[in-house]
């Protein structure tokens, strides 16, 4: 039976992807949507801090302390700008650019930054050019011997298994020094994990059917044409894309002029125009239960309200879903998962002719150490001032603006500012804005078998009390992306109508 009454738990992008599409496809439903914090979108954050130039001329540099960059593979989120009318404020970045194909790695215990071969003819010239000689990278022997030889390696799936580390799989396929190297970067900048607890089947899906296609070899795999893609086409509801994909031709990260929190204030504006929509924010759900009697849900909350609805959606971190359940109907595994932790510092310079700060690239990644180096606090930095520079228009040459990510609250800026120094190799000034934001267990590890564990839960779920009325869904879930995270909003109650 279709909802009369729904409560969305979480106000992150998650919930507010979730409240979109449902007052949508359920606009008689009176849908109530509770945040804990008084401002919405949970871990976006995209501020504006003052800056004076030089000359004296004042002016704003956008800074992120969660999500900076998106991908232009989530088909939801571009269907949110095309919705939402958010076009004008896009800004891409283009595949072929130097910002997107330059990306970097520092390797423990050494200085300065190794650049990333971004093409097999990359691999091959990195070491003849004298340019990139300060660059010139060790990595492509790596990248190119592994992934010359991955083809010969046979089938090395240990039989029965469904999953496995991120970390086990890449070293079975290219070894472990290309797991150790290009893996954790990888993990790093994403999860900020280690890649040998993140489950490849839920990171990475598309290497696991890759290697299934290539009955063994990922690279044969890649090779082949997907039949799942083509499959997930045909069972998903068409997405109104307008000509957003258009736009997103060759682009390979975008962002928008004010930040990702475009995506959070369109969004709340749109339901603010919803009647059958209730935003509340700084009231968090202390208590959920099915009253098996009416057959609703009711939702005790931090003001003292009970709200009764028919269906509810609980787009909170799992842990917290966990405490406001009865321990008479628990659901599984909501506490299976680590959550990690990261320090976030933005980091703004006052730009000087011929003292150029980093490359021109997206920026680098930390990967683990290997035995003989210590492990290092920074995961990686990015280099906004040319992965973004638009935001900063017209005066983007006047500034360099980084951010740098760390496994650990910043115990000194000036120690930062020395260990940064350090990786790329270049003596930084001090800096004019420092802004730090230490996101306490702000993305979930999902662990080896992850997926498993969702089926079992999304089968209690279908069971008593909830028989199917509770969704679950968000990062803990369903992947840590923005993408992810507006997917499964757009997906929320797919089976009440
Ligand atoms: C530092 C950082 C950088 C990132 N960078 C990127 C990136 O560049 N690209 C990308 O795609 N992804 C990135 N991500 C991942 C992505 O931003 C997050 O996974 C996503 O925003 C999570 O959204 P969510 O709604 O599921 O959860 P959250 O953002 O955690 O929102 C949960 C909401 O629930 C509320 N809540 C909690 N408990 C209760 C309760 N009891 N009652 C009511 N409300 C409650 C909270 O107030 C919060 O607003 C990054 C994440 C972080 C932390």
């Amino acid at each position: 039976m279709a909802p009369s009454s729904i409560a969305i738990l979480g106000g992150g992008l998650t919930g507010l992807s979730a409240a979109f599409h449902l007052s949508r496809r359920f606009p008689a439903a009176q849908i109530t949507l509770l945040n804990k914090d008084i401002h919405f979108g949970g871990w976006v954050r995209s501020r504006r801090a003052r800056i004076t130039l030089k000359d004296g001329r004042e002016t704003s540099v956008l800074l992120e302390a969660g999500p900076r960059t998106l991908r232009p593979n989530s088909k939801s989120v571009l269907e949110l700008i095309n919705l939402l009318d958010l076009s004008p404020s896009l800004l891409t970045v283009p595949k072929s650019s130097p910002a997107a194909r330059n990306r970097f790695l520092h390797l423990p215990g050494t200085k300065g930054l190794l650049c990333i071969p971004s093409s097999p003819l990359s691999i091959l010239t990195s070491g003849l050019s004298p340019k990139s000689s300060s660059l010139h990278s060790p990595l492509g022997h790596i990248l190119l011997s592994a992934v010359a030889r991955e083809p010969f390696r046979p089938w090395n799936r240990p039989l029965m298994i469904e999953d496995e580390s991120v970390d086990e799989f890449l070293s079975r396929r290219f070894g472990s020094e290309f797991a150790r190297i290009f893996g954790s970067a990888l993990v790093h900048g994403i999860y900020a994990a280690d890649s040998r607890e993140l489950s490849v089947r839920t990171a990475f899906p598309s290497l696991w059917d890759a290697e299934e296609r290539g009955r063994g070899s990922l690279v044969t795999g890649f090779l082949r044409p997907s039949r799942a893609s083509a499959t997930a086409e045909v069972n998903d509801l068409p997405y109104q894309l307008g000509n957003v994909d258009e736009q997103m031709r060759g682009v390979s990260v975008y962002s928008f002029s004010q930040g990702i929190g475009v995506l959070v204030d369109a969004l709340l504006r749109e339901l603010r125009t919803r009647r059958n929509v209730r935003l509340l924010s700084g009231v968090s759900a202390t208590g959920l239960r099915m009253n098996p009697r009416t057959a609703q849900f009711e939702i005790t909350t931090s003001s003292c309200e009970t709200l009764r609805a028919t269906h509810t959606v609980s787009a909170v971190p799992l842990p917290s879903l966990k405490g406001l359940i009865s321990p008479k109907t628990p659901l599984p595994h909501l506490t299976a998962n680590p959550y990690s932790s990261v320090t976030v510092v933005n980091l703004v310079f006052l730009a000087s002719p011929g003292h150029v700060l980093h490359p021109v690239g997206f920026g680098y990644l930390v990967p683990r150490a290997s035995s003989r180096h210590a492990e290092n606090a920074i995961l990686g930095c990015v280099f906004d001032s040319s992965s973004m520079s638009t935001q900063e228009a017209p005066w983007s040459a006047d500034i360099v603006k980084m951010t740098a990510m760390l496994r650990e609250p910043v115990a000194s800026i000036p120690r930062l500012v020395d260990m940064l120094s350090e990786q790329l190799g270049v003596r930084l000034p001090d800096p004019l804005i420092v802004r730090v934001h230490d996101n306490a267990h702000c993305i979930p590890l999902l662990r080896v078998g992850h997926l498993q564990r969702m089926q079992e839960l999304s089968e209690v779920l279908r069971g008593e009390p909830w028989s199917s009325k509770l969704e679950v869904i968000g990062a803990g879930v369903g992947g840590v992306s923005v993408g992810d995270c507006v997917e499964a909003g757009r997906r929320a109650g797919r089976s009440w109508a």
